[in-house]
């Protein structure tokens, strides 16, 4: 018998083992992940982004745990040796109704406890040349990291602690009883004291394998980038972000740094046919349907189904999705837009039919189930994983 139990051998998995291996030496713990490697979903194909907490509602979980965590990442890579960058964020704004939306996040940056200053036109292009925009906020604490490194990390740290992963292993049951988890894989029947669940895109199926109604389901969103040619590896020193639209779920088109020194563009926000399908022509009729049928989702799609409509065609029109980063970096061409792999989001739906904002746990007596953790949960991994832990140790009877 286990003590503990983690599904999922993404960032969130491997935060919270680590975490829980640390502060529960003696006990017994085994990560349970479906695919060959650790990372091969979300925490594998994101922008690599240290978040530093600009966008979040003041008192959000999201707003805590990014704050915290932009500090906690950097902290955990310098003593573990995964290579990271403090090189900063700018914010543009390109027209006036940007500028207005601009001078809201700057209060709300505030709000949120953010070191950040004020840039005109003429401080903007100093700072960027390539870039043009009627005033920004620059982010100082904004930084960059391969999230695929900090969560092999935290798998060394588990292991080195005794901790046990078993790749290939999908969890396919579980069983509730009073006394301990029953989980089952093709290969191996496994009981646990308690079971956490850090499934991302199947969160929602995971907590369904108990027989209860997990309050939201998962919708599938396809974030798309482009490379820059290694010629634009400079050509800007900062990450570049539109004002986002505050209607709109999704950070916008910005131009993202990479820890190994090339600039992407990306990501968009389009509907996938697949949770876990990278390429357009992905398509899962299961996923498909369990979307067609469920009534938050229905309602989602058919809110935004004007935005939806134009984040599609510029994902199947490339001189679309350029007009998107030309407006504050004017000199990129058609050429400039080279493929790069796609990253698919795991945002939860309520069944009200709204997306649901902030980070989102679900508990039954001897499981927590992670439901809710798009962007910023990379960033917020660590403050996640602690928020596990006192949750459990709160929970934990026997
Ligand atoms: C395009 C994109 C850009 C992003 N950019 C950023 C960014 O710049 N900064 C930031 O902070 N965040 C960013 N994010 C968000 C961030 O990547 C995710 O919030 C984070 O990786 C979530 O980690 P996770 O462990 O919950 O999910 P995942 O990494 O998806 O891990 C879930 C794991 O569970 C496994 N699993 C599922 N079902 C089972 C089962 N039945 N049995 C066993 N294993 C199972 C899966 O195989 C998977 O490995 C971005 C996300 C995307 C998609």
């Amino acid at each position: 018998m286990h003590d503990f139990i983690i599904i999922g051998g993404g960032i969130l998995g491997m935060s919270t083992a680590m975490q829980l291996q640390q502060a529960h030496p003696q006990q017994r713990m085994v990560v349970l992940e479906k695919e060959e490697q650790l990372a091969r979903h979300q925490s594998g194909h994101n922008s690599g982004v240290i978040h530093a907490g600009v966008y979040y509602t003041p008192g959000s979980l999201k707003a805590r745990f990014c704050l915290e965590g932009n500090r906690v990442t950097r902290d955990f890579c310098a003593s573990h040796g995964v290579d990271y960058q403090v090189c900063g964020k700018l914010l543009v704004a390109t027209s006036e109704t940007e500028m207005q939306r601009m001078r809201a996040l700057w209060e709300r940056t505030a709000a949120n406890g953010l070191q950040r200053e004020w840039l005109s036109a003429e401080a903007l292009r100093e700072r960027e040349p390539n870039v043009t925009g009627l005033g920004s906020i620059f982010v100082p604490s904004s930084g960059i990291v391969d999230y695929a490194a900090v969560t092999r990390a935290m798998a060394d740290e588990f292991q080195r602690l005794g901790g046990e992963i078993r790749l290939g292993a999908p969890v396919s049951a579980l069983q509730e009883r009073r006394r301990e988890m029953v989980v089952t894989t093709p290969r191996e029947e496994f009981t646990a004291r308690y079971v956490v669940s850090c499934a991302g895109l199947m969160a929602d199926r995971v907590v369904r394998m108990l027989g209860r109604d997990p309050g939201f389901s998962i919708c599938p969103f396809r974030g798309e980038y482009y490379a820059l040619p290694a010629r634009h590896n400079r050509i800007v020193d900062h990450l570049i972000y539109p004002i986002p639209d505050p209607a709109r779920p999704f950070l916008g088109v910005h131009l993202t740094r990479m820890i190994d020194g090339s600039v992407t563009v990306g990501p968009n926000a389009v509907l996938a046919f697949k949770r876990e399908g990278y390429r357009r022509r992905d398509l899962s009729w299961r996923d498909l349907a369990a979307m067609a049928r469920d009534p938050g989702i229905r309602r989602v799609l058919a809110d935004n189904l004007g935005p939806g409509l134009v984040e599609m065609k510029n994902s199947l029109h490339k001189r679309g999705y350029l007009e998107l980063v030309r407006r504050y970096c004017p000199s990129l061409e058609l050429d400039d837009l080279t493929p790069y792999p796609a990253g698919v989001r795991a945002q939860a739906v309520s069944p009200d039919g709204k997306l649901v904002d902030d980070f989102l746990f679900v508990q039954t007596p001897r499981s927590l189930h992670v439901g809710n953790a798009p962007s910023p949960a990379a960033t917020s991994a660590l403050p996640i994983g602690a928020h596990i832990l006192a949750t459990l140790e709160q929970q934990m009877v026997d």
